[in-house]
């Protein structure tokens, strides 16, 4: 069905400088020329007098576009945001403000306007004389709901968390299709990915698009945008903006396209001690906080699960998975399986790997740690048959048994070694508390905390 919805019109300033002398104080104001569209309201501080100057000659000094998107409160921030650039542009040239070959252009594509939220991407160019044209790209992001500009950090439920978590997607992008050969760091800064500095995050209907100003200001060529499908991060964005608000795109031409998870870039040094992290009995109330401490730590580890709780906890699930760490298969209940017929071993084992699989947009696990530990020939040779891995441990740190934080992040440092493996549970609150410090301190001992399946590669 076609859409008809008019969303917004366009306004267009000309506008030409004017000097004025006001008690002695020489001010440099901006006198604006309404002369396509009048625009109710508008009036920069400085100006006492409109300027004398026909219309034409105005437009080809200050050619200045912005949309009006029918809400007042964002209107008038459009509409300040144009008149700002005009009157910093004109500060900018001082005496030369009366030289007519300084231009500047102000251009604008309204990507999305939808229920929720508008982008708008501003384009804009300076002409002086003797210096090269500059370009620079804005992104303006406002929330038509709640009447207010965005800034990048309102997009993410953790500023820091969705740095890392977008670098390291862009890392693993390209790293698997581009021969880019830079460190992880190095890319996040190529990017700058310092959130204070992004001041271009847009969003599109089922993307989040990066525009990365040129590295040459004075040229078009280098600008690069790279969209992000929100599928993709809805881990680390605030619910308001995961999902599409039934608006209207302008299509999008993306240098860079990810629509799916790139395969997770082996960035494990082999030549450095690396430990297993395994969180058993999950997921639960505290698995969400064992996930911030580990992607807080770019470390990752491996969970396995009881499928009776998954339903409950699939967004978990699911975003242990996004978060590239391992889920692994704990049996459906924790039942003791070499006591079982084959019928109800099918059952702890095969409806956990569905409800996975459900979960976590079809991710299939290859280990299963037997509760107790406990196997028989008759659970090996279903497992095998299954090409399921059984995935034990070799530091019990007993956190059930002894439920302080303190006597646990001990237990933990004390038994940390290369190669460790060690059997944790994140549903108990000590035990995640302990995890929580003693993930950042092996961090600091130099030790990669990797998943089994890394381990086992590695180790
Ligand atoms: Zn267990």
């Amino acid at each position: 069905m076609k859409k008809t919805i008019i969303y917004h019109t366009k306004k267009h300033l000309s506008l030409i400088t004017c000097m004025l002398i006001a008690s002695g104080v020489l001010f440099i104001g901006v006198c604006t020329y309404l002369a396509v569209t009048p625009v109710k309201g508008y009036s920069p501080a400085a100006v006492t007098k409109a300027a004398s100057l026909p219309a034409t000659v105005v437009s080809s000094r200050y050619d200045i576009n912005y949309p009006v998107i029918h809400d007042k409160k964002i209107d008038t921030l459009l509409r300040s945001y144009a008149s700002k650039q005009v009157t910093d542009f004109t500060t900018k040239l001082g005496k030369d403000v009366h030289d007519p070959r300084n231009r500047m252009t102000l251009d604008y594509v309204l990507q999305h306007r939808g229920s929720q939220f508008a982008t708008v991407l501003f384009t804009q160019r300076e002409y002086l004389v003797n210096s090269p044209v500059r370009t620079e790209r804005v992104v303006k992001l406002f929330d038509i709901k709640k009447q207010v500009e965005l800034s990048p950090k309102d997009l993410f439920v953790s500023e820091s968390d969705a740095q890392v978590f977008i670098g390291a997607l862009l890392y693993d992008y390209f790293k698997q299709y581009a021969a880019h050969d830079f460190t992880q760091e190095q890319f996040a800064s190529l990017l700058q990915l310092n959130m204070s500095a992004i001041h271009n995050i847009a969003l599109t209907s089922d993307s989040i698009v990066l525009h990365l100003n040129p590295k040459n200001p004075a040229s078009d060529q280098d600008i690069q945008t790279i969209a992000i499908k929100r599928s993709l991060l809805d881990s680390v964005l605030q619910p308001d903006y995961t999902n599409d608000d039934g608006g209207v795109d302008v299509p999008l031409v993306a240098t860079y396209t990810i629509s799916q998870q790139p395969k997770q870039a082996d960035n494990i040094d082999p030549n450095q001690k690396m430990l297993a992290m395994t969180f058993d009995d999950g997921p639960g109330n505290y698995t969400n906080k064992v996930l911030d401490t580990l992607r807080r730590n770019r470390s990752h580890g491996t969970f396995f699960v009881i499928g009776r709780q998954v339903p409950k906890y699939a967004d978990v699930v699911k975003r242990i998975v996004q978060d590239r760490n391992e889920v692994g298969n704990h049996s459906w209940d924790h039942a003791f399986l070499p006591v079982l017929s084959h019928d109800q071993l099918a059952h702890q084992i095969d409806d956990t790997q569905g409800v996975i699989q459900q979960a976590a947009s079809g991710y299939t696990p290859t280990l299963m740690r037997p509760p107790y530990g406990a196997t028989n020939d008759d659970v090996a040779g279903y497992l095998q048959q299954k090409q399921l891995h059984v995935a034990l441990w070799n530091v019990d740190t007993e956190d059930w048994r002894y439920p302080d934080a303190q006597a646990m992040y001990d237990r933990i440092m004390q038994s940390a070694a290369d190669g460790s493996v060690i059997l944790l549970h994140d549903i108990h609150p000590t035990s995640v508390e302990a995890i929580e410090r003693a993930v950042p301190a092996l961090v600091a001992q130099g030790y990669q905390l990797v998943t089994m399946s890394q381990l086992e590669r590695y180790r």
